[in-house]
């Protein structure tokens, strides 16, 4: 369960271009549930996400997962909650370029200290669960964009987090590849993960893979529509 209270961001607090971009967001989001957070471009999406997942810290207000308060806590060991609980695919995927899939797989886990083998036998186990274990000695920017969010969603599963955070997943992708990402995130959720992503694509929003609904605008949550299934 995360719990946000009152979150408010504030970029550039004190300067002439001070800009408020979450105005006091109150959500909860329930454990082994699937939220699409929409609403236009500028409506604060991206910086909800980086607030929720330890990316970034909120201005004012606090955020609870399973009862721990992140918000307040230390740099370290907000990176710590960030690398246990979360995994992060972004929307131009950001995989480092000059090394393979396999490593940039296994990246996330390396300050965790397990030893090479292991890791890489759970990278390559994820890497064939999302088919495409065949392009692991590939380098990041050989692949196809479908192959590149592949790679993305395998790095993000690595630490085998509780929460996935997707940013604009699909952006990039055409309607079959947008089809394919919709069933991983079935399978995550079937599989007990949470899921959140950002998302004004109706292909993403609209599908029954998502359970909940969540409009932004100006920085604040318009409507809940929940899911009928
Ligand atoms: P969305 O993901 O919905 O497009 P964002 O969270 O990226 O929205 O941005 C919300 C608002 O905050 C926008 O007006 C954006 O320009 C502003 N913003 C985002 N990041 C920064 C930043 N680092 N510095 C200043 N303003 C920012
Ligand atoms: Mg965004």
């Amino acid at each position: 369960m995360i719990e946000l209270r009152q979150i408010t961001k504030v970029y550039n607090a004190g300067k002439a271009n001070e800009f408020k971009a979450l105005h006091g967001i109150d959500l909860s989001i329930a454990t082994n549930s699937v939220t699409v957070l929409t609403g236009p471009s500028g409506s604060g999406k991206t910086t909800l996400l980086s607030v929720i997942g330890c990316m970034a810290r909120p201005t004012t207000g606090r955020i609870m997962i399973d009862g721990q308060e992140t918000t307040s806590l230390p740099e370290t060991f907000m990176a710590r909650v960030r690398r246990s609980t979360f995994g992060f695919v972004f929307q131009d995927h950001n995989l480092i370029k000059g090394i393979s899939v396999l490593e940039n797989t296994m990246l996330p886990a390396y300050p965790g200290g397990e030893p090479f083998k292991p890791l890489r036998n759970r990278a390559m186990a994820i890497l064939d669960r999302l088919d495409i274990a065949h392009k692991a000695d590939r380098r990041s920017n050989e692949l196809s964009g479908g192959e590149r969010q592949r790679a993305s969603i395998a790095r993000a599963l690595i630490n085998d987090p509780a929460v996935v955070i997707a940013d604009e997943p699909t952006a990039h992708l055409d309607t079959g590849l947008t089809g394919s990402f919709l069933e991983i995130v079935s399978d995550l959720a079937a599989r007990g993960k949470t899921l959140l992503i950002a998302s004004h694509d109706p292909l993403v929003y609209q599908s029954d893979a998502v359970g909940r609904v969540l409009e932004m605008r100006d920085g604040k949550l318009l409507g809940d529509k929940q899911s009928m299934s």
